[in-house]
């Protein structure tokens, strides 16, 4: 495609505002590269960066991207691990960061946010209200909450327990392609029944709209309490998961767990000795500190049933400050330390440990590249298996990179399609294209284009994700 860039950066200007506009390399580089390991290649790199203000703006930069068929790409912070936050195609890459007003309606039972607050931020804010922002990615710090309510993630949260954030969402506003601005939803608690738009928008991971406010339920802050329990293996951790389903246990709000390489790289960057075996964390919530405890003793009693080597509540809140933070810190380990090749894996809670030991000899024996290691932590509560490929290396080469990323994604993608799952976490298309026509079939993913051309004619919003473009 032959664009001007000096016309384009000219127009963009007259829209946002000069000093919103930004087509100088590094910051172009900046906005290509997503936590995916490979190399940015040419394609990836965006025309100009451009950060409206409001949704008029947005407005303006769709209707001329739209009228001249350029391509463009929502950025929210960037963070997303399986490939939305990389443009596939040369793009205008929108960044939603300014867009951070909040207003917090208690006596209406809900909140309105512009998509740029970071999670973090945004859960300091609503916390003297008593409330609890129902998303909890490691990301908190810098994922935003456009970002998340577009992938629709709950992150640490067990489903069965919270739901997902479009659960809570009460109505949107959202910019079409074409720069229409749209209102949908209510602004009473009760949510619409039946065909609603909201419903289509949230988790639409930027294909269909860019949200430019989000309207959520004020839900009250629970009380909470935390458990510690050590395996000799994390199958141990798997059985007491599906014992939990299968004998209808309460499910805790949170119910983390690291292998045992995880455990012992986490516990010793927070400063614990290192653990026997793995570890499993779980938070109780309700509604009362009594119910709290109480929730708390009973679920202590079952896992102890399980036969763990250790397992205790906690009251100590630093000591499970530090207990938590180990699961971000073998994260660290494995993003920072190397090159790392992650999966999402949700089996049918019955097949978890099938699940389990099937993607462990996937990622230890990789056609790809030998001699890596294997790494497992995340929220199996939910149920969710991250099965990672770990070098200890950043040398690497790009061709093998990709390789990899293929190889890890197929064949974890058949272990989801085999086992009843589908990805419950971090966002389906750009990683997972394939994977929607292995699954449901090639019906399946034409009634996806379909809705995408009705929303988005000339598929100029995040193209290549719907497509599986690396
Ligand atoms: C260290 C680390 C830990 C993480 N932990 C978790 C975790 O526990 N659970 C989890 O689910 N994820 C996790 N993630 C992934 C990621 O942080 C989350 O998915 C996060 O919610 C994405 O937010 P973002 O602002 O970075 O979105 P981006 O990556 O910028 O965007 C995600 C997608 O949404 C679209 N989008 C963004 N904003 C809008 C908008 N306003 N309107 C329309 N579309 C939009 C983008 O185009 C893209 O397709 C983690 C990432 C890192 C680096």
């Amino acid at each position: 495609m032959n664009i001007d860039l000096k016309q384009l950066t000219k127009d963009l200007a007259e829209m946002v505002g000069k000093e919103n506009v930004f087509s100088d390399r590094p910051t172009a580089l900046a906005y290509a590269k997503d936590t995916m390991p490979w190399d940015v290649e040419d394609h990836h790199i965006p025309y100009a960066v451009v950060r409206p203000a409001d949704s008029r703006e947005v407005s303006a930069v769709l209707a001329y991207a739209s009228g001249r068929k350029i391509p463009v790409h929502t950025h929210g912070s960037g963070t997303s691990l399986v490939g939305l936050g990389r443009p596939k195609t040369n793009a205008i890459v929108l960044d939603t960061g300014r867009m951070q007003t909040l207003e917090i309606f208690p006596e209406r039972g809900y909140f309105e946010v512009g998509p740029g607050m970071h999670i973090g931020k945004l859960r300091k804010a609503l916390a003297p209200h008593n409330a609890l922002l129902p998303i909890f990615p490691g990301s908190e710090p810098v994922a935003t909450i456009g970002g998340s309510v577009s992938v629709n993630t709950s992150a640490h949260a067990v489903d069965a327990s919270l739901c997902k954030p479009g659960d809570y969402v009460l109505g949107l506003e959202v910019v079409l392609p074409t720069g229409e601005i749209l209102q949908t939803g209510t602004e009473s608690t009760r949510k619409p029944a039946g065909i609603e738009a909201t419903k289509f928008l949230v988790g639409s991971e930027g294909l269909l709209c860019i949200i430019t406010k989000i309207r959520m339920r004020l839900i009250p802050r629970p009380h909470m309490a935390n458990i510690v329990a050590y395996y000799r293996s994390t199958e141990d951790i798997l059985d007491t998961v599906m014992a939990m389903y299968k004998q209808g246990v309460p499910t805790p709000l949170f119910f983390e767990y690291l292998d045992e390489k995880a455990g012992k790289i986490g516990f010793e960057a927070v400063g614990l000795s290192p653990p026997t075996g793995a570890v499993a964390m779980m938070s109780m919530h309700s509604a009362t500190e009594i119910g709290c405890q109480e929730k708390a003793r009973l679920f202590l009693e079952f896992v102890k049933k399980s036969n763990p080597i250790e397992a205790r509540i906690v009251t100590n809140d630093a000591e499970w400050g530090k207990i938590w933070s180990s699961r971000a810190e073998a994260g660290n380990y494995v993003y920072r330390l190397g090159s790392t090749f992650g999966s999402e894996i949700t089996p049918r809670v019955d097949k978890l440990r099938d699940a389990f030991r099937e993607a462990k000899e996937i990622i230890l024996n990789l056609e790809s590249f030998q001699g890596n290691e294997f790494y497992s932590f995340g929220h199996i509560g939910a149920p969710t298996i991250h099965a990672y490929a770990f070098m200890p290396t950043k040398d690497i080469s790009n061709e093998v990179k990709k390789a990899v990323t293929m190889e890890v994604r197929e064949k974890t993608e058949a272990l989801n399609v085999k086992y009843g799952g589908c990805g419950g976490e971090w966002g389906l298309t750009a990683q997972r294209a394939g994977f929607l026509t292995k699954k449901y079939g090639s019906t399946y993913v034409e009634v996806l284009v379909r809705i995408k051309k009705a929303f988005d004619p000339e598929n100029i919003l995040n193209r290549g994700n719907l497509e599986g473009w690396m």
